[in-house]
């Protein structure tokens, strides 16, 4: 499914991120920069130990927030490694935290000079994120920050399975 919102194309595809020839893809990483499983293990496994050469050099990152590191060997430029939040109970500034780590991403993007931009669905694995509130979040953060903000011309999404695509779609039809 593609759409434009204010000049951008807002694009959900089902895919394996590590794929991706956008300017960056965003990782869903932990606030260790540790590596992990899931998309995390996946971008490390693709990309080389360059990746994670560049992410001990910072040390770490708050949930909520991102940092950007070289892609290695993969076929985009940069790795956003954004921090989502582990899912509790919907009570823990979950919504806000996630929401942030998705900004925090788009503005290192756009910092950056980038002009597209892939994202998983950060929190949503591992961190157990119920994937319909956190596609509500995730679309809605971007499509604020398209409007406010010049500079992107695509953000995709890029979801691991046809039910979490099919999500996401509902989602974005109801934006
Ligand atoms: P988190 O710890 O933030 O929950 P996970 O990596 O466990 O991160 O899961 C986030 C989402 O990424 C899940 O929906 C998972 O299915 C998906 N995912 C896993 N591998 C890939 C990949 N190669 N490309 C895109 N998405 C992936």
């Amino acid at each position: 499914m593609e759409t434009v919102r204010d000049d951008v194309v807002l694009s959900l595809v089902r895919g394996n991120i590590t794929l991706e020839k956008t300017d960056a893809i965003v990782n869903a990483a932990n606030s260790r920069l540790a590596g992990g499983g899931g998309v995390d293990g996946a971008i490390h496994r693709a990309g080389g130990s360059g990746i994670m050469e560049a992410c001990r050099r910072i040390g770490g990152c708050p949930t909520g927030s991102a940092v950007i590191t070289t892609a290695g060997n993969l076929s985009t430029r940069y790795v956003i490694h954004a921090v989502g939040p582990v899912y509790r109970d919907g009570r823990h500034g979950e919504d806000r935290l996630l929401a942030e780590a998705y900004r925090t991403s788009l503005e290192l993007a756009i910092k950056t000079g980038l002009k597209s931009i892939a994202f998983p669905s950060i929190s949503t694995g591992a961190y157990g994120y119920p994937i319909d509130k956190a596609a509500e979040v995730a679309l809605e953060t971007v499509t604020a920050f398209i409007k406010a903000n010049k500079g992107l011309s695509l953000v995709r999404f890029v979801l691991f399975s046809d039910n979490d695509l099919v999500v996401y779609e509902k989602a974005l039809r109801k934006l």
